[in-house]
């Protein structure tokens, strides 16, 4: 019943997307990964850019991690980028360009873990998995009264449990879509439309009053707050940039050179001993997942540029060649301009 009446509705009210119209396992992987932490009406002109720019499996293995990260930049979590390039030229390489098709191989690929595996298995080659993204945790927990902290093991494999045991013998491929495209547009975090919900005669959080209680999330997540000054020099029309090399946010993305702190500084040009004019022309604050970033920009003006391995001089007309995270990007549009 729970299964027939979402296939039912997903029938009539699922949105056209331009991935539902294939089972390319390279086009379902690429929109699987850019979903994974992105709204569809976010992640929809990523989607669109990313395979015009590396139309096949292929184009993306032949390319640099430098151009995909730029093709990436601004959507965030950036691992995601690194890691689909890597399978790339993996699956190019050692699988003669084919893409594994069934879940225990699938899974076996760096970057991709059980939710994009099975939907991979599911929407490619028919393979009957559950996929179970936030949506379905989502929906079953409050339909099916499931009271257990999602992130618990518990939680998760008696979601696991149940969603397998829902998935029916025909159209699974369906019903897998159906219940996602469900939680995205009726079954909402903050506001479930109950009212026009074909399920809600059997809905436990809906009898119960709970809806905006489930489903349980006890987070401990501990924020790091870090401050991170940003020097931009500028020579005339030339500036520098350096790329972020360490295990970090932001890994292989290029920024202006960096001096980060324990506390908002007065001088970052003291701690550099250097002179010059310096100006502080912004402060932005920047949230991550589990990290607070308060940025500040320091403008200087300088006689030579400084000089470290790291440090690449640039004109600052190619600045967007380079991939940027989102706050230098912003603060390159707002303040850089060439003279
Ligand atoms: S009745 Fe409300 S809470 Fe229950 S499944 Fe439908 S939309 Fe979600």
């Amino acid at each position: 019943m729970f299964a027939v009446s979402l296939i039912s509705w997903y029938k009539k009210n699922y949105r056209k997307l331009p991935w539902r119209n294939t089972n390319e396992p390279y086009i379902i992987w690429v929109s699987e990964i850019i979903l994974q932490q992105t709204r569809v009406d976010q992640g929809l002109p990523y989607f669109k850019n990313f395979i015009e720019r590396f139309p096949s499996l292929a184009s993306l293995a032949k390319s640099t991690e430098e151009e995909v990260l730029n093709q990436w930049q601004g959507l965030g979590y950036y691992s995601r980028a690194r890691n689909m390039h890597y399978t790339a030229k993996y699956i190019f390489t050692h699988l003669d360009g084919v893409f594994p098709n069934e879940y225990n191989e699938l899974i076996k690929l760096k970057g991709i873990g059980d939710y994009t595996a099975s939907a991979i298995a599911s929407f490619s080659f028919n393979e009957p998995k559950a996929v179970i993204d936030g949506n379905v945790y989502r929906v079953l927990s409050r339909v099916f009264g499931i009271l257990n902290d999602i992130n618990s093991k518990e939680g998760k494999n008696r979601i696991k449990n149940l969603a397998d045991s829902l998935l029916p013998k025909n159209e699974h491929t369906t019903y897998n879509q159906a219940i996602m495209e469900f939680g995205a547009l009726i079954c909402t975090p903050k506001a479930p439309k109950c009212e026009t919900c074909v399920v809600t005669d059997i809905c436990y959080a809906k009898e119960k009053g709970k809806q905006l209680s489930l489903p349980l999330k006890i987070k401990k997540v501990n924020t790091k707050t870090r401050y991170f000054n940003f020097l931009i020099f500028q020579l005339n029309d030339f500036i520098v940039v350096e790329k972020r090399t360490d295990k970090d946010i932001w890994q292989h993305l290029y920024q202006f050179p960096l001096i980060e702190t324990s506390k908002e500084i007065e001088d970052p040009l003291a701690l550099k001993k250097l002179n010059g004019d310096i100006i502080n022309l912004k402060k932005v604050k920047h949230l991550l997942t589990h990290q607070v970033i308060m940025a500040s920009f320091w403008h200087i003006s300088i006689q030579t540029l400084p000089e470290k391995k790291s440090y690449l001089k640039i004109p600052l007309s190619d600045l967007h060649k380079y991939p940027v995270p989102k706050i230098v990007e912003n603060y390159a549009k707002e303040y850089l301009t060439i003279n």
